[in-house]
Order: structure tokens, then sequence, then C-alpha cells
């Protein structure tokens, strides 16, 4: 029988007939994968569960085609203090989001799977840091994920080595930072402790401190992702 198990996330669904949703899943190995849930929404479906947003486990699908099905789930983690949470779950949300963006069907997304992973375990169960902080370095790291790593060191115009003195201005379009000469009146200024946490991040991923609810970055971070991914993510405008 033609049937895969793949370990994946729940990204997104549409309610679909009576009773059944479409999934839209992540899976390190294929990507985005579309599957049907069929009878889901029946009470007491096997399927429930395994058919919920942000829900992790081993999903076994029948393919027919190019058409897959779910059949059974084991599932992992279901992120359920998510939900008690709305700010947090609106950033999850936002998350899920960006990698439904991301994500190509038959594409391996093993970085971006890890990313999303890692992200809703911060955002769900480390409630000492702040949910911006993480939203923070999440959108760095997918940055770097997807191929748009800022350039944090050499000014992105004219590849100067930058100084580590003050304000730093991040130009979107060009993909960095600025020095002085090239930057004008710049107005996405940030301060040598926002670059330097965000070199940080980028070298050690979550493991460096999340502590700070820097709303200022977040701003910028998102305007920088959304016009590299050029969409415009809901749960995104809610933030921070
Ligand atoms: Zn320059």
């Amino acid at each position: 029988m033609p049937s895969e198990t793949m370990n994946a996330i729940v990204l997104r669904y549409a309610n679909y007939r009576e009773r059944d949703r479409m999934l839209s899943l992540l899976t390190p190995e294929h990507g985005r994968v579309e599957v049907l849930s069929r009878g889901c929404r029946r009470p007491k479906s096997p399927l429930m569960t395994a058919s919920e947003l942000f829900v992790q486990g081993e999903y076994v699908v029948f393919r027919t085609g190019e058409r897959f099905t779910l059949t059974a789930c084991t599932v992992a983690d279901t992120f359920y203090p998510l939900r008690l949470e709305p700010y947090r779950l609106t950033c999850g949300t936002y998350m899920l989001g960006l990698c439904q963006v991301a994500a190509q069907p038959e594409q391996p997304a093993e970085g971006l799977f890890s990313l999303l992973l890692r992200g809703l375990t911060h955002m769900t169960y480390c409630q000492d840091e702040a949910a911006i902080a993480i939203m923070n370095a999440f959108l760095l790291l997918y940055a770097s994920e997807i191929g748009y790593r800022p350039r944090l060191n050499h000014c992105a115009k004219c590849k100067t080595l930058l100084s580590q003195e003050g304000n730093a201005h991040l130009d979107i379009q060009a993909g960095g930072l600025l020095c002085n000469a090239c930057a004008g009146n710049h107005q996405n200024s940030l301060t040598q402790e926002q670059v330097s946490w965000m070199r940080d991040v980028l070298a050690r991923g979550f493991e460096v401190a999340l502590t700070q609810a820097d709303t200022a970055l977040f701003n910028i971070l998102r305007r920088y992702v959304e016009s590299r991914i050029e969409s415009t993510i809901k749960a995104g405008r809610l933030l921070p």
C-alpha cells in the first residue's frame, strides 16, 4: 500500500464538506503537504486532535496519485498551553503563517521545520522569556533560513566594515545595515545593543537571552521579513 509516515506540524486547515478538513502540513522531507483529514470533525473521530493547528506528530498518509489522505497520527505535542494565552497564540499563529508562505510542496524543509518546532516550544513553555523576544529571534532565524540573512557586519551598499559606535541603520531593500555615508537620513535606526543581540541570535539561535520585549526591533524585523517574502501575514499586524 502506498502509505507513508511523516513527521509534521499543522500549519493551516480549511473545513471541507460536512465533517472533513484539508490540512496544510509542514514536513522536513516533503516541505508543505496538503492532506485530507476525512471525518475529523465528527465527535469521537480518532483524527480530531491531529487536525488542529500547531499539532506535531507522526502523520500516516495514504497516497493516491498526487492526493494524500490522513489515516492515522501519533501526536507528539499539541502545544496546548499556547491556546490559553491570546498574545502568545497570536505569535504562534504568525510563525505558522510565515512557514506557510516559505514552504513549497516537495521541497525539503528540514531547517524550517526545526526552526518552527523550536520557536513553538519556546513560545509555549518558556513563560519567563518575553514573547516578542522569541518572535524577534524567530524572524531573524527565519530570514536566514530562507536565504535573506541580514548583513550586519559590512555595509549592505558599499561593503565597508561597519563601525561599532553610534546608531546603526537597517535598509530593508538593501538587506542589511548601512554605513553612515550610505545611510543619509535613514529611519530604521538600531542601537549597537540591538545589533549585537541580532548577531548573537544568528550565531547561537534561541540560546541567547530572550527577556527583552523590544517592540521597536519587532516592527523593523517584521517589515524586513515581509518585504522579502512579499506577503503580509494577518497575525503579524496584531503584534506587537
Ligand atoms: Zn556604505
